[in-house]
């Protein structure tokens, strides 16, 4: 093929607008930049890139990329300390896979798939996937709130995060009035590294660069001088294999409930 036939081929491609398949096979178009329903598309973490967190961290047992958990560890321990926390910061959910994603997505496939979205990721559109990003939970609990809801911004534990997070690497993905139109998700973070000579922080920044500079975060890690544009996308889940247990709209979720 001559080159520009290629180059004309290239063209039209760029120019179609691409679908992506969610639960039972319903299309949704991707956005120019990559996004479906809101979502920035994330590849999964490869699995020997994931260890647990120690449970003495976390709220459920739960993976992330190693390089995130000496952060972690050490952002928990200081709320610990400080008065000012009045109680705990801990991980909620972590890494999610693909997989489990669309489980979590496909779980509710009788709402309005863009409804679903404001909340929840489609699949190959979390974070989660990244390794990189968790949700918090914060202890003690204040009236009854439920985990991963806006009341947790209640807390004297949440108000600590938000002043103290980014000295640690993490930044909130989804602040309130985002952008991107995704739903307040105040216990949403990703770690990025505190500066971008911390171990991992180049691979952090690298995936969440097109996030960062069209959806900044807020509170946030401050951003390199120079951004280095990804050059390639993570390849776009296509949902051609539904796992077992999400046929016919019911899906099985083990443990956690949503997000
Ligand atoms: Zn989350």
């Amino acid at each position: 093929m001559r080159l520009t036939t290629i180059l004309a081929a290239m063209a039209v491609l760029a120019a179609t607008p691409a679908n992506a398949q969610l639960c039972d096979g319903r299309r949704v178009p991707t956005s120019a930049d990559g996004r479906v329903l809101g979502h920035l598309p994330y590849g999964d973490a490869a699995p020997d890139a994931l260890v647990p967190v120690p449970s003495a961290l976390s709220v459920n047992p739960c993976v992330l990329r190693r390089e995130v958990l000496p952060d972690l560890q050490r952002l928990i321990e200081a709320a610990v300390r400080d008065p000012a926390a009045g109680g705990q910061v801990l991980a909620l959910s972590c890494h999610r896979s693909i997989t489990y994603q669309e489980a979590v997505f496909c779980r509710e496939g009788r709402t309005d798939a863009a409804q679903r979205a404001l909340s929840v990721a489609p699949p190959g559109h979390s974070e989660h996937a990244t390794g990189f990003a968790l949700d918090f939970a914060f202890r003690p609990r204040r009236n009854d709130c439920p985990d991963a809801e806006a009341c947790v911004a209640a807390t004297p534990a949440f108000r600590w995060l938000v002043k103290n997070a980014a000295r640690y690497g993490f930044e909130m993905s989804f602040p309130a009035g985002n952008r991107q139109r995704v739903k307040w998700e105040p216990w949403h973070w990703r770690w990025v590294g505190a500066s971008a000579t911390t171990p991992g922080a180049a691979r952090a920044r690298a995936l969440f660069a097109d996030a960062r500079v069209r959806y900044p975060a807020e509170p946030a890690v401050e951003r390199d001088p120079v951004v280095v544009a990804r050059v390639m996308p993570p390849p776009v889940y296509m949902g051609a294999i539904a796992p077992p247990e999400c046929r016919k709209g019911k899906c099985k979720v083990a443990r956690e409930k949503k997000r």
